[in-house]
């Protein structure tokens, strides 16, 4: 459901290397998407989470960033990273990985779809057959520092590393992914799992997944275990609709379901937390590309893509789908393509079309 003014505040970062490039393609289009969809989109603009910004402070971001960002309806990010001048680790810790803890953003949020005009590895798929969400959970699990390694170095090295899984940071995360397939068409959901080797967390988790399934009686759901789930994703990507996992299962799924369905440069994904207590983050799945940064080529769906989802979480769902369709309007014309996907666009051209295509 919308604000009752549909007046969203989004807190804009580009960040670094290619964000800058691909996130005014996004802006453009959330402003037309605006404009006919009768919603106000007022930006606010940030330098900070971004190697940029560390050069001149010595951080990713000041220590008031938080009074800084405000209480914005969402953020809207680029990209993070310049492994030339910062080190990865420090750039991802300094900026991300801070809004994901302080903003309590729980889910991960990836979808899975076949869009025209994307090669997918996937022989003989057509556009559209292959549409389903990932539903990670991003808070507990399997990466916890709980642990200990003792005796380095000796033969009687020991190293332990435990899974960590609350009922109510499974819960929170079942609900937001039942939520979900309530809300589309086929109502189904798929359960990640691994209990018959995983033997004291995993069923728990399954348990939980049938506790509030019975809640939803209009949604059918199975469960698989990870192995046999991932050859499933390559063999019959069409029967998913919500895949729901663990932290470490959903990490692996959330990159083998994206890679089905086409190149880096389209991918999005949303960092989400859904009670609304704090906002949520939209992104691409790219990095900084400092490959391809400051020449006007980098793909710019997958942060246009990111602004449907967005749009999506704040109940825009109206402008969010025809998003979708201007950009697969786009994608069928070869011409209109990035050059990772064999086109002669350059970054603009490619955001350009997708908002004429809106109009
Ligand atoms: P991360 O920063 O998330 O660790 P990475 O640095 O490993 O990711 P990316 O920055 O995503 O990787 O780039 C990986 C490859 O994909 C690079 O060759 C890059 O040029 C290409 N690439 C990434 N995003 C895009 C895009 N939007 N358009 C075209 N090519 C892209
Ligand atoms: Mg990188």
């Amino acid at each position: 459901t919308n604000k009752p003014n549909r007046r969203y505040t989004i807190a804009v970062i580009p960040g670094d290397g290619i964000g800058k490039e691909v996130v005014p393609e996004g802006v453009r289009v959330l402003e037309c998407a605006a404009a006919l969809y009768g919603f106000t989109v007022e930006q606010r603009w940030h330098d900070f989470a971004s190697c940029d910004y560390y050069a001149r402070h010595g951080r990713m971001m000041p220590e008031d960033w938080k009074e800084r960002i405000g209480s914005p309806d969402a953020i809207f990010f680029g990209a993070v990273g310049w492994p030339e001048t910062v080190p990865d680790h420090i750039s991802l810790w300094g900026s991300l990985l801070q809004f994901r803890r302080e903003y309590d953003q729980y889910v991960n949020l990836r979808p899975a779809r076949l869009l025209p005009g994307v090669p997918s590895p996937l022989a003989g798929r057509e556009p559209g057959s292959i549409d389903f969400w990932i539903v990670r959970e991003n808070t507990e699990g399997e990466y916890s520092s709980v642990g200990g390694h003792m005796f380095a170095g000796t033969d009687r090295e020991v190293v332990i590393q435990e899974t960590v899984m609350t009922r109510f940071g499974v819960d929170r995360v079942l609900r937001y992914a039942f939520d979900l397939a309530n809300r589309r068409p086929n109502r189904h959901l798929t359960s990640a799992t691994k209990s018959n080797g995983i033997a004291i967390t995993m069923p728990f988790w399954d348990q939980r997944v049938e506790a509030m399934a019975a809640r939803y009686p209009d949604v059918r759901w199975d469960k698989y275990h990870i192995d046999i789930l991932t050859a499933q994703f390559v063999l019959n990507p069409d029967r998913f609709d919500v895949v729901v996992a663990s932290n470490l299962f959903g990490d692996i799924l959330s990159d083998l379901g994206p890679a089905c369905t086409g190149t880096i440069g389209v991918a999005p994904s949303g960092n989400i937390n859904p009670d609304g207590t704090h906002p949520s983050l939209f992104e691409p799945v790219h990095g900084s590309a400092p490959d391809i940064a400051g020449k006007g080529i980098a793909n710019p769906v997958g942060q246009i893509w990111s602004a449907a989802m967005m749009l999506d979480h704040l109940g825009e769902t109206a402008a969010a789908a025809a998003i979708m369709a201007a950009i697969e309007t786009v994608l069928k014309e070869p011409g209109l393509r990035t050059a990772d996907l064999k086109g002669k666009a350059g970054t603009e051209a490619c955001g350009k079309a997708i908002a004429e295509a809106l109009r």
